[in-house]
């Protein structure tokens, strides 16, 4: 089959497969033997619907705080005009910071509720548009500079996507790219949205470098980041509850086994008479008081567990993110 991220034919062993319980499609996580990096067979983003079901109770407080990446970009050797683009661009906290060092600055997302924010702040350019559709009305525009502070592993199709960014780009434009290190300790099994329909490729700095390399991109820095304390405490804690949470289902629940119960996400109880049956008939205010006060005495229990993992992954040099940032060749 050919590999959606360097499109040569491989034979793409199969490392895991996943099921999404809530469109009830199984998935095949692909290793390329061509290029190292790992996609999901098969491959299509989800509708807008399965966002919310998937987190119901999502209520994300919206501020300006930077993250290791965006940080990273305002490190490099640059004179921040022109124009830049920031495609998932969130609530806007890294554009409001670009348009301050003297970018014009254009964003788009698909979250409405962060696009309003990025509106109130003073952000006239930021839409709540696809990326298709922005292409379509801003056919022959270029830009300066475009990033993808996690966003090209939501991406079906990374090949095509930033071959469309690079048309985009000027000659000799900035693009900037951050991405979950797909080396990162806990991960995966740990972490039920690294898994698609949310996350279709996985990158290590040696496959993203080639990728970008192979596209026409002159790679200028590329970084792994750090491995906070809360990374280790909260992946941890949260395989402890979808453990414990997969028992109870196997007690209350019949027709289901602990494997499949373990699997999924932890929105979803299981199935009873062959129907899907979600926690999020319980009041979301009640679970996340409950989670926070199980999370406060698990932290104060396993900190010396925790904080001794912490440091081993500290000094054997694990890093959550990679973040690489090229220039426009050819
Ligand atoms: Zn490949």
């Amino acid at each position: 089959m050919n590999c959606p991220v360097c499109l040569k034919d491989s034979t793409a062993e199969i490392l895991e497969t996943h099921t999404d319980y809530i469109n009830n499609q199984e998935y095949k996580m692909r290793l390329c033997e061509k290029c190292g990096a790992v996609f999901a067979d098969p491959a299509a983003a989800p509708a807008a619907e399965w966002y919310i079901k998937f987190s119901p109770a999502r209520r994300e407080k919206f501020n300006l705080r930077l993250n290791w990446g965006h940080r990273k970009y305002f490190e490099e050797d640059l004179s921040f005009t022109g124009k830049i683009l920031d495609v998932g661009c969130g609530c806007g906290n890294f554009l409001y910071k670009a348009q301050e060092s003297g970018y014009q600055a254009t964003g788009i997302d698909f979250d409405g509720r962060a696009v309003a924010f990025a509106n109130g702040i003073g952000l006239k350019d930021v839409s709540c548009i696809s990326f298709e559709e922005f292409r379509n009305k801003r056919a022959n525009e270029k830009f300066d500079s475009v990033v993808l502070f996690e966003f090209l592993e939501h991406v079906p199709d990374p090949n095509r996507f930033v071959a469309q960014i690079k048309d985009m780009l000027v000659q000799n434009g900035c693009l900037a790219v951050m991405v979950p290190n797909a080396d990162r300790p806990l991960c995966f099994r740990f972490q039920q949205y690294d898994y698609p329909p949310q996350h279709f490729t996985r990158w290590t700095l040696k496959t993203l470098k080639t990728f970008l390399g192979m596209l026409g991109f002159n790679i200028i820095t590329a970084k792994k980041g750090s491995m906070p304390y809360f990374y280790v405490n909260d992946n941890i804690f949260y395989f402890l509850v979808s453990k414990i949470l997969s028992v109870i289902k196997r007690c209350f629940y019949s027709g289901i086994s602990y494997k499949d119960a373990s699997s999924l996400p932890l929105d979803t109880i299981g199935e009873k008479s062959g129907k899907k049956v979600s926690i999020g008939s319980v009041p979301s205010r009640y679970r996340r008081i409950l989670v926070k006060i199980l999370k406060f005495f698990y932290s104060i229990i396993f900190f010396p567990i925790n904080f001794f993992i912490w440091m081993w992954f500290k000094i054997i040099g694990k890093s959550c993110y990679i973040y690489v940032f090229a220039r426009k060749i050819q």
